[in-house]
């Protein structure tokens, strides 16, 4: 068969190269690669089966009776196909991936190693307590520096991501406010929040209102003050904010909060600005989610394994989810289930996952805090702020900082599109970083700024790096604001040309070709 059975050809810029098109498709080592599903032969196997035996149907008239048109493809044809598409990849260990909020560092190779050794990794979850007390001492190990680093009384480890850390501590808010006979209706988040948030709580049958934000691009305590009331059971805020700015009326809120009889919930997702040198705990927060595939390192991104323990202040402890390992007084640990809760857990909400959570992320996370070290943890918080706050004053010149003048950012420096020429937006900006060999940043988040880009570098980032990142960034906006019409067309070096996005997300071709000879075999 051939390597490129749809004919696909490059569709070449208005450059010198337009008339060189290769029989392959391949430009040198980029490599085409059609769909799995391209792949003409729906016969081919990388195993000799032997014939199916012919027997009865057993399920009741569910059975399949014909072929579900799979391609079928040999070994080295699988092994290329996701080879092929790996090195069109960008990926954190080829380069700076800046994307604003999602905390993109580097994942030193010995928490990898770590994870994998075979004690943590061919671990089963149901596996005798007994058997498991090293595994066991490290989820305690990771949730007691979860703890200390918030201040917090209480965590859960189950939830497996920062979503599901939402959903958890918004199940045990509601659980305390029924339990004190005070179900209550609304949550209150601000504009800028992640969506998650407002889905969240959604989700969880809340009404979901809005706080407006400051001109400097903080929580507007004034109007969260008046919107505050007895049908409020709690308000979701992020801290450091989606605007890269540290909150710094977070006590007064809560103390507004609480005394309207609501709760606070805080978005830690950003927690890595503020590691080692601000305990949540300490302003007011009774329930945080921290993305460990975010703060302490963990691949992520593509849908890849995230964990979003969650921590807890007195008044939520007893509401959190079971079951959690516990430390009994010889040394040894237990695990706290629903039969063997004490009184004080009995109001537990329940479950958020069948089982303990995602143990790879606990090894990851226990081998970079202790890697680190609590100075290393807090110079973690230092130089992302640094490396965030260099990136912002050495831009702000040629691209519009809206809220450069509220101070020092935290973890990533926002600017909007504001003062590009007609017809050109962030979007130029982030087509026109890939022909420059960067990941785009974040685009259009969060919305409360016109043509947002998000920028987050990290603390693994290195000066010479970053400045290469900047001088990038800084040829591509000078391109945008003189109006330079090849932006537009950007990117013109990528595997594929400038998509409609518009028409690939309303008309998605999912599969290029209907299987054909699937149908015809039957
Ligand atoms: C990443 C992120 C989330 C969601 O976390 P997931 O692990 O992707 O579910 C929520 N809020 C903010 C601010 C985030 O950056």
């Amino acid at each position: 068969m051939s390597i490129n059975p749809s004919g696909w050809k490059p569709e070449m810029g208005a450059d010198e190269t337009a008339e060189v098109v290769t029989f392959t498709g391949n430009r040198a080592l980029m490599l085409e690669e059609p769909l799995l599903f391209e792949y003409s032969d729906f016969g081919d196997t990388g195993v000799d089966f032997p014939p199916a035996p012919v027997v009865a149907p057993r399920l009741g008239g569910l059975d399949r009776n014909r072929p579900i048109g799979l391609p079928g493809l040999s070994e080295p044809q699988a092994v290329r196909h996701y080879t092929r598409l790996s090195r069109q990849n960008y990926a954190i260990d080829l380069g700076l991936f800046p994307l604003g909020s999602c905390t993109m560092k580097h994942n030193p190779r010995l928490n990898e190693k770590m994870a994998r050794l075979p004690g943590f990794g061919d671990i089963h979850p149901l596996a005798p307590v007994s058997t498991v007390q090293g595994a066991f001492e490290l989820i305690d190990l990771v949730g007691t520096w979860l703890k200390t680093l918030t201040g917090m009384k209480a965590v859960a480890m189950s939830p497996k991501a920062g979503a599901h850390g939402e959903l958890c501590g918004l199940l045990a808010i509601r659980s305390a406010l029924e339990a004190r006979g005070d179900a209550r209706s609304v949550v209150l988040v601000p504009e800028s929040a992640h969506g998650t948030n407002p889905a969240t709580a959604a989700f969880c049958g809340y009404v979901v209102e809005n706080i407006p934000a400051t001109a400097e691009g903080r929580v507007d305590l004034e109007a969260l003050k008046a919107r505050l009331g007895p049908d409020i059971a709690c308000m979701m805020i992020t801290n450091p904010n989606t605007c890269g700015l540290f909150e710094r009326d977070m006590i007064a809120i809560s103390e507004a909060v609480h005394a309207a009889g609501a709760l606070v919930y805080c978005d830690g997702a950003n927690f890595n600005a503020i590691v080692g040198r601000v305990r949540p705990g300490d302003l007011g927060i009774d329930a945080m989610h921290i993305n460990l595939h975010k703060t302490f390192s963990t691949p992520h991104g593509g849908g890849g394994p995230g964990s979003g323990p969650v921590v807890f202040s007195e008044a939520l402890a007893p509401f959190a989810p079971l079951p959690f390992v516990e430390q009994q007084s010889d040394g040894s640990f237990i695990l706290v289930e629903e039969e063997t809760a004490g009184d004080y857990h009995a109001q537990s909400f329940g479950r958020m996952a069948a089982f303990h959570g995602q143990m790879g992320m606990f090894v990851r996370a226990a081998a970079y805090m202790l890697s680190h070290g609590a100075d290393g943890l807090r110079q973690v918080a230092e130089d992302a702020v640094l490396n965030a706050n260099y990136i912002l004053r050495r831009l702000d010149d040629v691209l519009d900082a809206p809220f450069g003048k509220s101070g020092p950012c935290m973890h990533e420096a926002l600017f909007s599109d504001d003062g590009f020429p007609e017809g050109f937006s962030t979007i130029d900006v982030a087509k026109g970083l890939i022909d420059e060999g960067f990941h785009p940043m974040t685009m259009y988040f969060p919305l409360v700024v016109h043509g947002a880009m998000l920028i987050e570098p990290t603390e693994t980032e290195g000066k010479a790096g970053i400045d290469q990142f900047i001088g990038a960034l800084r040829s591509v906006a000078e391109r945008a604001r003189a109006g330079d019409v090849s932006l537009k067309a950007a990117p013109h070096f990528a595997p594929r040309r400038r998509l409609d996005e518009t028409l690939a997300a309303r008309k998605p071709v999912l599969a290029w070709k209907e299987p054909v000879q699937a149908e015809a075999a039957e």
